[in-house]
């Protein structure tokens, strides 16, 4: 079976790196990346460790650096707005049929971010 664990990396400056983690997953680990990065003010340094087990189950490890794209902290489903269009009308012929799913708003919160236009993880 294949596996993969997620850590963070933390590297600041010469300081031994920190490595965070186990977390339960890919999603998971993101979401204390930016948690992280909100709480040093600096996302340098911030890498993704992905560790996966091949045959024998030897460790081998991934760094990865993340984009800026993904600190800007903007919520890319929705791009920063909250809403997206509702996605039973589209925001169409409202003044023929109400729209029962938005209350003829034409959009509905965004289910990435809770309709905040920022995605940021739970604490
Ligand atoms: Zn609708
Ligand atoms: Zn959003």
């Amino acid at each position: 079976m294949k596996q993969r664990d997620f850590y963070l990396l933390h590297i600041i400056g010469d300081i031994e790196p920190e490595i965070r983690g186990l977390y339960k997953s890919e999603e998971t680990r993101d979401r204390a990346a930016l948690l992280l990065k909100k709480k040093v003010g600096d996302e340098d340094g911030i890498f993704q460790l992905d560790i996966s087990f091949g045959r024998p189950f030897l460790p081998i490890p991934h760094v990865r650096a993340y984009s800026r794209a993904f600190f800007s902290e903007e919520c890319e489903v929705c791009q920063g707005k909250g809403t997206i269009p509702c996605p039973y009308c589209e925001g169409e012929d409202l003044d023929k049929e109400p729209c029962y799913e938005c209350n003829s708003k034409g959009t509905v919160p965004c289910p990435k971010c809770d309709g905040t236009g920022v995605y940021i993880g739970d604490c």
